[in-house]
């Protein structure tokens, strides 16, 4: 039987990190109970809403041919299996503890919960412990810290709130907790950025034994105030700071070794984990594994349909509050969208993909398609799977464009 994975987007942050490109919003604290609220009215009516909203889901993924469960009602019996959450954001960590305990009731309610992964995202200046203390009792197993760099410079100019103290802090306080998987993620090629700095972050690190590190490389695009400034040639946000491509390109290389010295496991272009620790929630959008988002601009994906509820917080919580899901984005999958999909998302892991088995599935032949990638020396082939060359894996977006073309 299928195991799905709920995601929760809770898209409040403290301030706007010069670097950020996601939807999300700094608004009163008085907003995030309602918010709270309508997510876990979502949740609970998300059959009816969904079906309101056109969306199909599939029956495979009912328990309905199921028998129920000892102790359990049929209509328990026929509830999606969730073995994995993810709340995410955004700092939903900012939230109050009762909040993340009413979305993890109304996932148990309204699923049959065999919980294995429950992730909250936290910001390292945001952890106390009586907070972490009510997370671990409400079910939380998993804490992903957003700490980008351990240099306080580094920090102040991302306009990031927390301080490398703050981070020093926190991790004690999940662990008294009993918090026992902590990941943290880095960005390479934030403004004032050097070798030397990347080094000591990756020092840093390596003292507090994260069991999960993710490293993303600073994205400059038209969605960021600092990407937006580089693109213009300004100075603003210190973008004058940021490091050149090929030196970020050197971070991630100096990441790659530093993390395989310390017995991490590269299992996804971005993420690296001690054995056993590999993001069980993430996998299954690498997978194409189906999961349900719930809250504003949350993505989910049925198998053979994807669609998206609208960002913005206020018309989310509006829509809910007159009874209807504000679906956007929904389309189904066509059997050349989902091909490339399982080429993009399937080469981001580094066990690469069975060209064999997708040939066979779709009814295609990709010899063509890989042959231009080996010789250059961007992919491996041993036997009928084929991976990135873990030399390349900085330049992968070529390899991708040059997959998908
Ligand atoms: S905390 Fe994360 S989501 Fe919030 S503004 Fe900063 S980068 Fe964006």
């Amino acid at each position: 039987m299928m195991r799905i994975g709920v995601y929760v987007q809770v898209p409040f942050c403290q301030t706007k990190c010069t670097y950020c490109n996601f939807h999300t919003g700094v608004v009163s604290s008085s907003r995030f109970a309602p918010y709270v609220e309508a997510v876990c009215w979502e949740i609970r009516e998300h059959r009816e809403l969904l079906n309101a909203a056109g969306v199909v889901w599939p029956e495979r993924l009912e328990r309905s041919s199921a028998a129920p469960l000892q102790n359990q009602s049929a209509t328990a019996s026929e509830r999606p299996i969730v073995n994995t959450v993810y709340i995410g954001g955004g700092t939903p960590s900012l939230l109050e503890t009762q909040g993340v305990q009413n979305l993890l009731d109304a996932i148990r309610e309204s699923f049959c919960a065999e919980f294995v992964e429950v992730t909250l995202e936290a910001d390292p200046e945001t952890i106390e412990a009586e907070k972490a203390t009510a997370w671990a009792r409400a079910g939380i197993n998993r804490v992903s810290f957003g700490l980008q760099s351990f240099s306080d410079k580094e920090l102040i100019a991302a306009g990031r709130m927390h301080r490398r103290t703050d981070i020093y802090g926190a991790v004690p306080i999940l662990r008294a907790a009993g918090i026992s998987n902590i990941s943290f993620d880095l960005i390479a090629g934030l403004p004032h950025q050097t070798k030397g700095s990347w080094k000591k972050s990756l020092e840093e690190l390596e003292a507090l034994a994260p069991e999960h590190v993710s490293v993303y490389l600073l994205e400059i695009d038209e969605g960021s105030r600092l990407g937006k400034e580089v693109l213009q040639g300004g100075a603003r946000y210190s973008a004058s700071a940021v490091p050149s491509e090929d030196e970020m390109a050197d971070f991630y290389e100096m990441t790659q070794d530093g993390l395989r010295r310390m017995g991490y496991h590269h299992y996804e272009i971005s993420n690296w984990a001690k054995p056993g620790f590999e993001s069980k929630h993430n996998l299954k959008y690498w997978r194409r594994e189906p999961y349900l988002g719930f809250g504003a601009g949350a993505h989910s994906f049925s198998g053979t349909e994807r669609w998206a509820n609208a960002h913005d917080a206020a018309a989310y919580v509006n829509a809910l509050q007159n009874g209807r899901l504000p679906v956007e984005q929904h389309e189904k999958v066509t059997s050349g969208q989902a091909l490339e999909e399982e080429l993009f998302l399937g080469l981001r892991q580094l066990d690469g993909i069975d060209v064999a088995r997708i040939e066979q599935e779709y009814g295609v032949t990709l010899k063509a398609k890989f042959d231009p990638l080996a010789t250059a020396g961007l992919i491996e082939r041993e036997g009928s799977v084929v991976r990135l060359a873990p030399g390349r894996l900085s330049i992968s977006n070529e390899v991708f464009v040059e997959l998908l073309r």
